[in-house]
């Protein structure tokens, strides 16, 4: 019985750090409405958005691709 609780509050405390992660690059400062990958002009549309938007469009689909595609294969 102590094992199983000790492990619920260990998923607790993981949830806690993960989630606090996750907050705080919400966080982050807002853009500078450049795209760090090709340095063009991020869309207005986009920043609107999300006003911590890193990428434009083109770049955040090619970044979505590629991170889809690691999820598929695993990490291997
Ligand atoms: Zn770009």
């Amino acid at each position: 019985m102590d094992d199983i609780d000790c492990a619920a509050e260990r998923v607790e405390a993981f949830t806690a750090v993960a989630l606090k992660a996750v907050l705080t690059r919400m966080d982050g400062p807002t853009s500078t409405g450049i795209c760090k990958a090709c340095g063009c002009t991020i869309e207005a549309v986009r920043i609107k958005a999300n006003p911590q938007a890193r990428h434009c469009r083109e770049c955040a689909d090619e970044l979505e691709q590629e991170s889809r595609r690691a999820r598929l294969c695993g990490p291997r």
